[in-house]
């Protein structure tokens, strides 16, 4: 087990039903991290230092979903909407639906706080800190600062959208950032986004544990 730093903070991104396996938007062996997850939880739990967890959480008929675009199935491209994009999305993580509860094994108890994100009808968030604006706040960045963290670690779904946008923008928040790799899966849409994801992180100084 990894020596966690002091004033740091855990960010479990979107460990929902929706993107596990048999979920709506499903991660390729998302469900072999909850043990792990929970057992960082703990540790961070048990050493004082807080965890926080965010939960995808759309609107029904979100702009991000496929079917609110006619003609377009999950997986195609759009361009030109703004905060949208360009991956259109099968519906996922409705609110209230069950898809959107974060799986009943991730050991919630151990977090101080649920950031939720994506609400807005018109604007999808894939980071746990901005809307894709990259301009509307979460609010997560000021909550953290205002709690004296100065350090993030990320693990949860999915690398590379959720835990990739959350980590790039917690480095620009002025947080040092560490980026538990074998904590996370990706989707790898489109090819090789996983690999891409790992570079840029690599570029913007985050620091990846295997
Ligand atoms: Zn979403």
């Amino acid at each position: 087990m990894i020596e966690i730093k002091k004033k740091s903070v855990l960010i479990v991104i979107d460990m929902q039903n929706d993107f596990l396996p048999g979920g709506a938007l499903a991660v390729e062996n998302g469900d072999q991290i909850i043990d792990g997850i929970n057992k960082i939880a703990e540790k961070f739990f048990n050493e004082g230092n807080p965890v926080v967890f965010t939960q995808d959480w759309h609107p029904k008929n979100h702009a991000s979903f496929a079917s609110s675009h006619e003609g377009k199935n999950p997986g195609d491209t759009i361009k030109g909407i703004y905060g949208i994009g360009p991956v259109l999305w099968p519906d996922h993580c409705v609110q209230n639906t069950s898809g959107a509860a974060i799986n009943e094994r991730v050991q919630t108890k151990y977090g101080i706080a649920i950031v939720r994100k994506g609400y807005r009808q018109n604007i999808d968030s894939y980071s746990a800190f901005f809307e894709n604006d990259h301009q509307t706040p979460t609010g997560l960045s000021n909550f953290l600062k205002g709690l004296g963290v100065k350090i993030v670690y990320i693990c949860g779904l999915a690398l590379d959208y959720c835990c990739y946008f959350s980590a790039i923008d917690a480095k620009s928040e002025g947080f040092e950032v560490i980026f538990l790799k074998n904590l996370t899966k990706g989707i790898d849409i489109p090819e090789n986004n996983i690999q891409k994801a790992l570079e840029s992180m690599k570029n913007a100084e985050i620091v990846i544990i295997e």
